[in-house]
């Protein structure tokens, strides 16, 4: 007999995902997960590859979570598309959808928030005050509703990686947590929903974020060791191209996400910029040590 595949089954409630996730479970699966708020692109469908690979069974969650999101930030407008998402995902073999609504997770306001410590007071933390708590509110939220035994996360939010990382360290969650390596357009830039809101001539200049992190990786490879000085000419990149409008260029140790004045060991380069409309992130991970310079592609 030909094993044949089940197709995705789509629940909206936090019953049913519990139950299609107990009932795997039962079977003797192991269960991977990948959270995302949909619309889908290459760079989440390689992060469900990457989970089939590695779980019997994968769960990928749909949801705009509003409590990620500051006043004045893009809620509202941020592109939804469920059904294209439930096609895509079931052409690359994923077992559940969970789509829940907004009072389905959020009944009434939570009252419990997270507090991070260091690894929040740089990069995106201070620009999103309230985001990194709410991101932890809903992952946490997901991994009790899902029981995952793996979970994978995109490097492209590698502030959110390495702050997912700690939560699970920390507060013992039973469950791996897996980085994917950033996917990107043929020209650079890297793929995210947000590109959504690109017109084609801000499209252009959005590989500006790209092309400042190739610029740094240059000069580290030349044997540059100051931060400063490649923090610089990241800036002199950005600054030269109108209409962006750079938020912010650092350099950081992976581990704590503080700032280093030496590039030196495992280190991230990491770029946010508003083009048009949109506030895009960027970055780049190396690994310098004996003269020699690595990128880290997934850190561990
Ligand atoms: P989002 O839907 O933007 O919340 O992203 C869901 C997951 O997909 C997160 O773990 C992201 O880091 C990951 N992700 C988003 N864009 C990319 C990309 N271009 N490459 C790899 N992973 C990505």
């Amino acid at each position: 007999m030909i094993a044949r595949r089940m197709a995705l089954v789509l629940v909206r409630t936090i019953a049913e995902a519990r139950a299609a996730v107990r009932r795997a479970k039962r079977e003797g699966k192991r269960v991977g997960f990948v959270p995302t708020m949909g619309y889908l692109h290459e760079g989440h469908l390689r992060l469900v590859d990457l989970c089939r690979e590695r779980a019997d069974y994968c769960a990928v969650s749909v949801f705009v979570n509003p409590t990620q999101f500051g006043p004045g930030e893009d809620y509202e407008r941020y592109p939804r598309d469920l059904e294209r998402d439930r096609r895509l995902l079931e052409a690359r073999g994923v077992d559940l959808l969970f789509a829940p609504s907004v009072e389905e997770m959020y009944p009434e306001p939570p009252l419990i928030r997270f507090q991070i410590e260091k690894l929040a007071d740089h990069l995106c933390g201070p620009r999103r005050p309230g985001h990194f708590p709410g991101v932890l509110l809903v992952v946490t939220k997901l991994f009790h509703i899902l029981e995952p035994d793996v979970a994978v996360f995109g490097q492209k939010d590698l502030q959110q990686l390495v702050i997912v990382k700690r939560l699970v360290r920390d507060l013992n969650f039973p469950v791996e947590i897996v980085a994917g390596p950033t996917v990107r357009e043929p020209d650079g830039l890297a793929m995210s929903s947000r590109n959504e809101y690109l017109s084609p001539e801000e499209r252009e200049k959005a590989t500006v974020l790209y092309r400042a992190l190739q610029r740094a990786k240059a000069l580290v490879e030349g044997g540059e060791r100051s931060a400063a000085a490649v923090l610089a000419a990241m800036r002199d990149v950005i600054e030269r191209v109108e209409g962006v409008r750079l938020d912010y260029v650092e350099a950081v140790e992976l581990e704590t996400l503080q700032p280093v004045e030496r590039l030196e060991g495992r280190v991230a380069l990491a770029v946010a910029a508003f083009v048009g409309p949109a506030r895009l992130i960027d970055n780049l991970v190396l690994d310098v040590r004996d003269g020699q310079v690595r990128e880290v592609p997934a850190i561990d």
